[in-house]
């Protein structure tokens, strides 16, 4: 029920369990998340953000990537397996999502045929296994595999993407479901509401429905689900803690 992301110089982790901690209100029953640390590193949980906190507490946790998730089960009841980040088979690729894909059934029939492993009991992994065939099929970068997997799914959706093979790339698109990019020098922040950011900068984008958003730490291109690049306007948030 709450995304958070960074992409910069700053050490991920701190940003990201604050983050989380400022969209608690907003309600969930487990919590997640993906650090870029010489390749991704995802820890999981269900319950509390401070129960994810006490799981990492003796792990080194670096990154100046990363991405957090609280959930609000639709899919799968919550549990350690169940929640996110999800990861393809080889965790080449990870992704965090609220919302729903309504059409996870037939695509996870014909992934599960194709010889795909599912892991969890949820709509949200169907999507990651998705854009990874879209790659196999087509030989297609990760950019336009998530673009095209987006295409192919029905539903409301907020999600993060990050990959093994992509140190400097967060990709964040959204239909339906709100997301808030914050935009500073040489970093940039993902959250589900400006509440997470606000600390840091107040030049904000609110991404459009049908958006996906390429996110690296000198740049951002924001494009259409169709392929139009879409020049994002930057707005002044008026907002005190
Ligand atoms: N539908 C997804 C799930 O059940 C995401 C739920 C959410 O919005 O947190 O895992």
């Amino acid at each position: 029920c709450g995304i958070v992301g960074y992409i910069g110089f700053r050490d991920a982790y701190p940003i990201i369990i604050k983050g989380l901690h400022r969209l608690e209100y907003r309600g969930y029953d487990s919590a997640g998340i993906s650090l870029f640390d010489n390749g991704l590193k995802v820890y999981k949980k269900a319950g509390k953000v401070s129960d994810l906190e006490n799981f990492v507490k003796d792990i080194d946790l670096q990154g100046s990537m990363g991405m957090g998730h609280t959930r609000w089960a639709t899919h799968g009841a919550p549990s350690d397996r169940n929640s996110h980040p999800h990861s393809s088979g080889n965790r080449k690729l990870t992704i965090i999502h609220n919302g729903i894909i309504e059409n996870y059934g037939p695509i996870k029939e014909t992934l599960t045929h194709k010889g795909h492993i599912f892991k969890s009991d949820t709509d949200t992994e169907v999507l990651v296994h998705l854009i990874e065939d879209i790659q196999n099929e087509t030989g297609f970068g990760l950019r336009e595999a998530v673009r095209v997997a987006l295409t192919k799914v029905i539903g409301a959706y907020a999600i993060v993407i990050m990959s093994d093979d992509e140190p400097d790339l967060l990709i964040a698109a959204r239909k339906g479901s709100p997301m808030v990019i914050g935009v500073g020098k040489g970093e940039y922040f993902i959250a589900s509401d400006a509440t997470p950011i606000v600390e840091y900068t107040k030049n904000v984008i609110y991404l459009n429905d049908n958006e996906v958003a390429y996110i690296s730490r000198e740049n951002l291109l924001i494009k259409t689900i169709d392929n139009q690049v879409h020049t994002p306007y930057i707005q002044e948030l008026d907002l005190k803690l």
